[in-house]
């Protein structure tokens, strides 16, 4: 991120020492960088003209200030649960800008999601559409939907997206979308908009991504040929960070690949879902060394963040570049692992590193903005992080740490006979 750097020794985001914000507001902390979040989001808009839209996929970080602010540049919103609806709408996002994915939308969050006039509705199965035709019947409605088309890309030539392909959960197999596309344009309660797709996460090229596009291109022209219209093409997110600073997607041409494809729909909006590529690189975790730990063979640096705050090592084994917030003067001599207080072997933030620190020195994990504290848990009665944004030399609190009250709120002791 290149609003990281050392300033007189101490690691700064923007212009904050990250050791006065450890000092103010304790640790382990998340510290976002407004700056960059912006920054991240012009590099699309730059690319993406402003007919097209932008909906940010609220799981990567959730925040409300984070939502804010990308609100008030104009985002538009992809939400995978009614949760995640009511925190766009208490962040002062609109739900007529709110995009609805996931696979499994209870009937609760339909008829929330209709009642407050969401934009689309990403639907990602024939049953799901037809609960849809039905709530939308019962409040006498009409729901605007997009069908989710799986677009089964080749693995053999993208092995590193091998789960974005035809055997997963996740929307409609291409093979299928014609009969669904049909059904859905004679349901009277479904108003059918789009298509949309998303063939997975953390891509850094850009040929699977066009691969996918051309084959929806495709599809528009088959549901042309059958006159049914769409008024939008969703074509997701997925876009790759660069969390080992040697490679990065090259979106501009990505992006201009899809607008040459669409050069024949003057009339069709595309749309796009970034989550990682908006909030990944603007934030840091810091925690402090506890103790340090020699054995024969291998030497751990004990941390006090853990798998409950940072999940991504442990879950995929995810690789963060980690950091010390005093610059080390001289090489470090040792190989360490830098490792959680939850009790699982699992839990670890990262493996083999050369990284010299003592104990109570603090350590920045770099990239942690997004799938970071919206993974968090609450395992081994840990409380959450608290989350700080900067900009420049200011600083807010954007979420308290939990206490413990917050962690038993709602439990029930059983009452004595
Ligand atoms: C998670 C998700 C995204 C965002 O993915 P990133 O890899 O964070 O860009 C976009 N669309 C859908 C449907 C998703 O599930």
């Amino acid at each position: 991120m290149s609003q990281l750097s050392y300033k007189a020794g101490q690691l700064h985001i923007e212009s904050n020492n990250l050791s006065a914000l450890a000092e103010q507001f304790g640790t382990p902390l998340y510290v976002y960088s407004k700056s960059q979040i912006l920054a991240n989001w012009q590099k699309f808009r730059a690319f993406w003209p402003s007919q097209h839209k932008l909906c940010y996929a609220v799981k990567a970080n959730s925040n409300l200030a984070i939502l804010q602010l990308l609100a008030q540049h104009g985002a538009w919103f992809d939400i995978v649960s009614g949760g995640e609806l009511k925190r766009v709408l208490a962040a002062g996002g609109s739900a007529n800008q709110v995009v609805f994915s996931g696979v499994a939308k209870s009937e609760a969050e339909i008829r929330f999601a209709l009642e407050k006039g969401i934009a689309c509705f990403n639907v990602e199965s024939a049953a799901e559409l037809e609960r849809i035709e039905q709530v939308a019947r019962a409040l006498k409605t009409r729901a605007p939907v997009s069908l989710r088309v799986n677009p089964d890309v080749d693995a053999k030539t993208h092995p590193y997206i091998s789960t974005g392909l035809k055997a997963n959960k996740f929307g409609i197999a291409i093979n299928d979308a014609m009969a669904v596309f049909r059904r859905a344009h004679t349901l009277n309660h479904i108003e059918l908009l789009g298509a949309d797709c998303h063939i997975g996460s953390q891509i850094m090229s850009d040929a699977p991504f066009l691969d996918a596009a051309k084959r929806m291109f495709k599809l528009l022209e088959r549901l042309q040929e059958e006159a049914i219209e769409l008024s939008h093409l969703d074509l997701g997110g997925g876009f790759g960070v660069d969390y080992e600073g040697h490679a990065t997607l090259d979106l501009e041409n990505y992006l201009q690949g899809v607008i040459d494809l669409a050069h024949d729909y003057p009339k069709l909006t595309l749309m796009l879902e970034p989550g990682r590529a908006i909030v990944g690189d603007a934030g840091v975790l810091i925690s402090k060394v506890e103790y340090i730990k020699r054995s024969d063979d291998k030497q751990f640096v004990l941390v006090d963040a853990g798998m409950n705050d940072l999940m991504r090592p442990s879950l995929y084994q995810a690789w963060h570049d980690i950091v010390p917030v005093r610059e080390l003067t001289g090489v470090a001599d040792g190989i360490v692992d830098v490792v959680g207080p939850v009790c699982e072997t699992g839990c670890f933030l990262g493996h083999a590193r050369h990284l010299n620190v003592n104990a109570d020195d603090l350590i920045a994990i770099k990239h942690a903005g997004a799938y970071g504290f919206t993974m968090a848990s609450n395992y081994n009665t840990r409380v959450r992080p608290a989350e700080v944004l900067v900009e420049n030399d200011r600083a807010w609190l954007i979420r308290e740490r939990e206490t413990f009250d917050d962690l038993i709120r709602g439990e029930r002791l059983i009452a004595e006979e």
